[in-house]
Order: C-alpha cells, then sequence, then structure tokens
C-alpha cells in the first residue's frame, strides 16, 4: 500500500538511534617520528626541523615528520633522476608489473590505510574505506595497464617520457591525489618526487612502504614531507622536467608565474566554485540525495564541491523542504565510526576560514539553516549549513569555502540557470538534474566546467578526465588525457 505524502514526511523527519560501531585501530601502527623515502629506503633527513601531525577530531599528535630542506631536496631529485635512466629503459611489460604490484598491495593494506588516512585527515571512515582507498587502487590498476600500450594511446606518435616530476598535493584526498600524480607518471616512465600537504603525511608514508615491499626500484618514488616551502624547491629544483600541483588558485598561480621561461612543462588542478543545478522536472528525492553528496562528502572539502544550489524557482520550497529534513539526519562526530556522515575539519587554519566566510554570509544578509546538531568538544568541527537569500554578489557565493557549507539560489529559466552557474572565476565541476536527456546535453554544451554530472554528482572513475577551465587550472588526470603530461609525443 502506497503511503500518503504525510507520512512519508513524518517518515523521514526521523533519525534513528545507532549504537557506536568503531573501527578497531590496535592493527594501525605509526611511528613517533618519520625520515624521508629518498633511493628507496627511508633516510634521516639534513634538515633538523620536524612538525606535528594531528588528529583534527582530538587534537592528539599521531607522529612527527620532517620538514625537508634544500639539501634533502636535492637529494630526492637527484636519486629521481639517477632511476630514470634505468626505469625509462625498462621494458614498459615489466614497468606495468610494478603498478599492478602496488595496486594489489593497496587493496590489501586497504584496511590500515583507511584507518590511518581518517585518522590523519579527520574525513569518516566510511568515506577513505568505500572511496578514497579503493579508488587510490583502481587508478594504479588502470594505467598499469597502459603502460606497455602508449603507442597505441597516441597512434602515430612516439611517446617519450619527461625525466623528473615533481608533484604537490593538498590534504583533502592525500593517498588519491598521490595515486592521481604517481600511477600516470610511473606508467609514462618518468620518476617522481612528492610532497604531501604538512597536515596529511602519514597516508604517503605508509606508501612508502608500500613502495618498498613491491620492491620498486630505487628512487622511482621519492616522498618529502613539509610546508609551502618544501614544495616550493621541488618545483623550482632545475632537474625537475615536470611540475604537477594540486592545491589552492592562489599558489597555483604563484607557481605558474615562479616557472615561466623555465620551459618546465605544469598542469595545475586547482579550486572550484561548482553549481549543482536542479530542475523542476527533476526526481526531488534523488537530487536531495546528490545535493548532500556534492558538498556535504569530505565536510565540504572537496575541489569539485557543489557549493552553489541552483534551484528551479517552482520547486525551490519544496525541495528545501525535503533538503533541510535530510540534514537533520547526518550524523556528524567520531570520524572513525563506521555510521559517520560527517567527520573533522582538517585543520584549525581551514576551520577558522570556514567560519569567517559563513560569519560574511550572515552580515551580508543571507540566512542560514544548520540543524540541531551537537559539536564534541575537543578537536575541529563545523556543522552542515545551508544558505537561502543569497545573492550572487555575496562572498559566500563567489569564493570557495572549502566546507560543509552550501548557497542556495534559484534561476526561472535554463538561459538564466546557465548565466548564473558560469558566473564564476572557477570551472572545475558543475551538476544537472533533469529528466530530460536532451536538456542535460543543452545545458552540459553551455557549462564551462571541466567535469558536468547528470543526475548524480562527485562520481570519479580512473578512465575519466578529470580537470579545470579558467581558475580551475589547466591539464587532466585521469583517463587517456593523463598520460599526456607526462611524454612528450615526438
Ligand atoms: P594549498 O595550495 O595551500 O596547498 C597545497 C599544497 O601545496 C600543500 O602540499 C602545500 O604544502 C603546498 N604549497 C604551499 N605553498 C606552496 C608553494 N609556494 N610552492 C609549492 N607548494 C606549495 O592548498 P590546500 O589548502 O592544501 O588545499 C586546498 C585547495 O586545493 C583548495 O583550493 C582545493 O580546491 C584545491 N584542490 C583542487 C583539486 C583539483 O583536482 N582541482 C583537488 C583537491 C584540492
Amino acid at each position: 500500500m502506497a503511503i500518503t505524502k504525510r507520512q512519508a514526511t513524518e517518515l523521514a523527519k526521523q533519525t534513528f538511534e545507532y549504537a557506536p560501531a568503531p573501527e578497531s585501530i590496535d592493527h594501525i601502527k605509526i611511528e613517533p617520528r618519520y625520515g624521508l623515502f629518498i633511493g628507496g629506503k627511508m633516510i634521516p633527513p639534513h634538515s633538523k626541523k620536524r612538525f606535528p601531525t594531528i588528529n583534527p577530531a582530538t587534537e592528539q599528535k599521531l607522529s612527527e615528520v620532517v620538514e625537508a630542506d634544500e639539501v634533502d631536496v636535492d637529494r630526492a631529485v637527484k636519486a629521481a633522476g639517477k632511476a630514470f635512466d634505468s626505469w625509462s629503459r625498462m621494458a614498459a611489460a615489466r614497468r606495468a608489473r610494478y603498478l599492478f604490484r602496488i595496486s594489489r598491495i593497496l587493496q590489501e593494506r586497504a584496511r590500515e590505510l583507511a584507518v590511518v588516512e581518517t585518522m590523519d585527515g579527520g574525513k569518516p571512515i566510511k568515506e577513505s574505506r568505500d572511496v578514497d582507498i579503493p579508488l587510490a587502487a583502481a587508478h594504479f590498476f588502470y594505467y598499469a595497464g597502459w603502460a606497455d600500450k602508449l603507442e597505441w594511446a597516441f597512434p602515430n606518435r612516439k611517446p617519450r617520457p619527461l625525466g623528473v616530476a615533481g608533484q604537490v598535493i593538498p590534504w583533502n584526498f592525500p593517498l588519491l591525489m598521490l595515486a592521481w600524480k604517481i600511477a600516470p607518471a610511473l606508467a609514462a616512465g618518468n620518476t617522481v618526487v612528492l610532497k604531501p600537504a604538512e597536515t596529511t603525511p602519514l597516508s604517503a608514508l605508509l606508501f612508502a612502504d608500500i613502495c618498498m615491499q613491491a620492491e620498486l626500484p630505487p628512487g622511482v618514488v621519492n616522498i618529502l614531507t613539509g610546508g609551502g616551502k618544501t614544495g616550493s624547491l621541488v618545483v623550482m629544483h632545475p632537474l625537475v622536467k615536470k611540475v604537477a600541483f594540486t592545491g589552492s588558485t592562489e599558489v597555483g598561480k604563484l607557481i605558474q608565474r615562479s616557472l615561466a621561461g623555465t620551459g618546465k612543462r605544469l598542469t595545475l588542478e586547482l579550486g572550484g566554485k561548482a553549481a549543482n543545478i536542479v530542475f523542476d522536472d527533476a526526481p526531488l528525492d534523488q537530487a536531495v540525495e546528490g545535493i548532500v553528496n556534492g558538498i556535504y562528502f569530505n565536510q565540504g572539502h572537496v575541489c569539485c564541491a557543489g557549493s552553489r544550489l541552483l534551484v528551479q524557482e517552482s520547486i525551490a520550497e519544496p525541495l528545501l523542504e525535503k533538503l533541510k529534513i535530510r540534514l537533520g539526519t547526518l550524523r556528524l562526530g567520531d570520524q572513525l565510526d563506521k555510521n559517520t556522515d560527517i567527520g573533522a575539519i582538517n585543520s584549525k587554519t581551514q576551520l577558522e576560514k570556514i567560519e569567517s566566510l559563513v560569519e560574511s554570509g550572515i552580515e551580508e544578509g543571507a540566512d542560514i539553516f544548520q540543524p540541531e546538531c551537537k559539536l564534541p568538544e575537543r578537536g575541529y568541527w563545523f556543522p552542515p549549513t545551508l544558505f537561502t537569500n543569497v545573492s550572487q554578489s555575496y562572498r559566500i557565493a563567489r569564493e570557495e569555502i572549502f566546507g560543509p557549507v552550501l548557497s542556495v539560489l534559484t534561476f526561472r529559466t535554463p538561459a538564466e540557470a546557465v548565466e548564473k552557474a558560469n558566473n564564476t572565476p572557477y570551472g572545475l565541476s558543475a551538476g544537472v538534474w533533469t529528466d530530460k536527456g536532451s536538456r542535460i546535453l543543452w545545458m552540459a554544451e553551455r557549462m564551462r566546467a571541466g567535469v558536468v554530472w547528470a543526475n548524480t554528482f562527485n562520481r570519479f572513475d580512473p578512465t575519466s578526465p578529470f580537470g579545470g577551465y579558467k581558475e580551475s587550472g589547466f591539464g587532466r588526470e585521469g583517463g587517456r588525457h593523463g598520460l599526456l603530461p607526462y611524454l612528450e609525443l615526438v
């Protein structure tokens, strides 16, 4: 028997009690301090500087890592340069075998990696377990397949590797961003020096252990911890032939300026302010799930997050009512609990940035909605937040918040939706929710965004290229396109 509309609303309002279901951490071994991974082994650093990496949910120190200095960077780049001679000449099918082996070990050690990623970064265990780690393994698996087929990937051309790649990544998907960078570089025959973000170095250091377990030839992968200074030393090193950077638009611009005239190849994956557009013929309940996944996944620390909801005026009221009820059912708290939907904000700095942008939204006149939600006393937390009555000129509609904050705008016609969606300096992703295939195609053609999702959001696959337009950067990662930045086509 079909339920009435009222019963459905009552049902949606119900929140379920869940018993705690914490993932066990007794199988995890985090060293009290780490060295640097150079030339195939963990070595003591030249730099005497170290800094702690903490669990953002508890503010407890997990370990201490090195702030690599100029000498450390030089050693790592030279180790990669030395390894390049043999790695680039190795039979491609043998190179592929190493990548397959890494992929398999990532799968075997998935539980350990998921727990470490979650403890170090704050994201819910169900996300690192079901998204980050499986996708990282899939990435290596996918590019392993290309390693001995480069001449088929680019017919009538002779693809050649470039040399040492200097790679710098952010903290929101630490192991996955590492995989996006290292897998295509290695498959194409390059060697790498990678620097993880300062707040999330642990999964990259575990990856160093995986390289040793896979018996990857020494120097093919080198991992240096450190902050922005270390990152700039890596990208500026004269022996680095190719720079791949994922991070903020601000730092991306800085890197682009400093590399101008050096002849180094560069790809930039930067920020975003994506529009998630819901038309009046969209299935509303499905759209609500897509909106939630679009902005509250990983606490909104997602470059392609659907942080601007554009909803057709005629359905704004029922959609927002459903959305608010759904927000009330999200579970925030211990990120190691398997039922947690919203974990900790990655760092104090990021929390302060979110708080100040939310404050600006209130001051500029938007209406704020936050479901009732008890925040833990220690650690960095922010409740899922929704703003209505937002004007396009408000900072919350223009700037990347990189937190669980959604700005809602409305539109009347498809043309207005296009105009508003593209009214941003960014161009990384967009989402379109409608029943009509023709409208999806019409919209996709007009979106100035690298990825357009239809009736879904935040879906990733290693075979599919990802990257930006405008201030979201240039170059593509994933798919056959993702090999190109690491190859010279003769
Ligand atoms: P960030 O730019 O501050 O830092 C990113 C990395 O760059 C870190 O490892 C950092 O240590 C390093 N770094 C800082 N200054 C540097 C310099 N001068 N030279 C070289 N390296 C330097 O960004 P963040 O706050 O860590 O990450 C969040 C940003 O990353 C957001 O803007 C987000 O949109 C973006 N991001 C983009 C993508 C994408 O694929 N487009 C993916 C994830 C994150």
